[in-house]
């Protein structure tokens, strides 16, 4: 029992195997093989060296940035750097690859294998095998919707350095390729190695997705290719897999192929039929020397690595009694632990990490925002949860002042006090209201008093009302025990 999700079809129970193929942008100024510059968002072609546009006789040579990069992600995937690694020539047309070939490395890679820690909302967590992690090239990008009857080509892209990072078919449902991606991409952006940006294409993933029998050996595989939110790889995977299991049920053999997704209709789509390696002629750049790597470089790399997301978790467990789930979750998202731990100050984690878990990041998720765009500040969201524990709202009352401040961006203190909202901590105002209620509802009191005691909690929910919800609820329970029970055992 994996606990993993499986698809129930017509003749029966399906397990699904996925393998991601993650592309991360190497973060560096420059290229793989040139000076070029790499920056996002440059008008067309005006990153292009004469490297990168494959005029003739140019040649490559090795940015030592993205090098060190690979060396880092590796280092913090717990994987092998290899010493030695050699560049290949991967030869393919394609009118966005000048070169006739991308230059990628093949049967020595710079990073052998590793692993990656995935934590999944039920508390399940599953360790990850990482086959591999090379360095290669990117190509330049096509582009269809400049004219009607043209294809332009932006060669920017090309020679980009790209870290691909080939997990082992370790995945058994959609939620958890979904919580590996996540993961990857806080690693990647802990140590700073790639900026995880997955709208500006810094970082996708191609999915291999096939199912079988529980327990079987491994099916037949597609690959799903350039999923670009996590949203769109959960969601591509599970149709994909829908449609393998709806094809063996109907009798017939699944083909291996390239697929895209298309979010629109929610349907994957033949893209071409799968090459095998000996398509592509691979053979070692004769313009390129193989990699040496030095233990003292690896060992300054290592140096440099900060606090990972698993050390950072057991930090927070250990440090501010996190649950390890609510731990997980932030070390997960980009940013989060460091917004904790800033919102934390003086205060208990717990509370705060229920607050950003639940609903900072609930809110954040409607209005589709990720945390660096949060209205509410770390600050802010320290001072909220210091109004409750200082007694001045009560929970219930700061949903409404958060919901503000996610709203406006005001601070709860200026909210609390425009909207008049300090929790009612007065004993002879509780009693007011106590009497109002009891002296507006005899009827009640007379049920309580013929042994009816569950009416107490409507009371008390009768003085919340008419206090707009600022009443200390503690308080009004322990005063209204005591008017109508007055020497009563409670
Ligand atoms: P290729 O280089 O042709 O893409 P690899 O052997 O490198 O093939 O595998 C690519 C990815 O496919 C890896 O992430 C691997 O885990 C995954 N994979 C391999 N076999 C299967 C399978 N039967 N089902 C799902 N994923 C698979
Ligand atoms: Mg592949």
């Amino acid at each position: 029992m994996t606990g993993a999700r499986t698809i129930v079809g017509a003749t029966g129970e399906w397990e699904l195997v996925i393998g991601l193929e993650v592309h991360a942008q190497a973060a560096t100024r420059s290229k793989l093989f040139s000076g070029a510059a790499t920056a996002f968002g440059a008008e067309p072609n005006v990153q292009v060296s004469l490297v990168d546009a494959a005029m003739p006789g140019m040649l490559p040579v090795i940015n030592g940035a993205a090098v060190d990069q690979a060396i880092r992600t590796g280092l913090a995937l717990g994987a092998e750097v290899n010493r030695f690694s050699v560049f290949d020539r991967k030869n393919y047309f394609y009118p966005d690859l000048p070169q006739g070939y991308q230059i990628s490395q093949y049967r020595h890679p710079i990073v052998g294998a590793g692993e990656l820690r995935v934590d999944l909302p039920d508390g399940r967590t599953r360790v990850v095998g990482i086959e591999r992690l090379h360095l290669e090239q990117d190509a330049g990008k096509l582009v269809h919707d400049r004219s009607a009857t043209d294809s332009h080509v932006d060669l920017n892209r090309a020679g980009i350095p790209l870290m691909e990072i080939v997990s082992r078919p370790d995945l058994r449902d959609w939620e958890e390729a979904g919580a590996y991606l996540r993961k990857l991409r806080a690693l990647l952006r802990a140590i700073g190695s790639c900026d995880g940006n997955m709208e500006q294409g810094s970082l996708r993933a191609d999915a291999n997705v096939s199912v079988r029998r529980p327990g079987a050996p491994l099916g037949t595989r597609c690959e799903l290719k350039n999923l670009n939110s996590v949203r769109f790889l959960m969601r591509a995977i599970e149709v994909e897999a829908r449609r393998q299991v709806g094809i063996i049920e109907a009798g017939e053999a699944v083909r291996q192929e390239t697929r895209l997704y298309d979010p629109q209709r929610n349907e994957t789509r033949a893209m071409r039929s799968k090459e095998d390696a000996h398509d592509y002629r691979y053979f070692p750049d004769p313009d390129l020397l193989p990699l040496s790597l030095s233990d003292a470089r690896i060992e300054r790399l290592r140096d440099s690595l900060p606090e990972l997301p698993d050390e950072i978790r057991e930090r927070l467990i250990g440090e501010y009694g996190l649950t390890p789930y609510d731990a997980s979750v932030l070390v997960a998202e980009p940013d989060a632990a460091g917004f904790f731990e800033a919102a934390a100050q003086g205060r208990s984690g717990k509370r705060v990490a229920n607050w950003i878990v639940t609903n900072l990041f609930g809110a954040l998720n409607e209005a589709e925002r990720p945390l660096a765009e949060s209205p509410v500040s770390a600050e802010a969201l320290g001072q909220l949860v210091g109004l409750i524990e200082n007694g001045t709202i009560s929970d219930r009352i700061a949903r409404d002042v958060f919901e503000e401040m996610f709203r406006t961006g005001s601070s709860p203190q200026a909210i609390v006090e425009a909207r008049g909202l300090r929790q009612i901590q007065d004993a002879d105002a509780i009693d007011a209201a106590i009497d109002a209620a009891l002296s507006a509802n005899p009827g009640q009191l007379e049920q309580y008093r013929a042994g009816k005691t569950k009416v107490l909690g409507w009371f008390v929910g009768q003085v919340m009302k008419a206090t707009r919800g600022q009443a200390n609820p503690a308080l009004v329970n322990a005063r209204l025990r005591q008017k109508l029970d007055p020497d009563g055992a409670g």
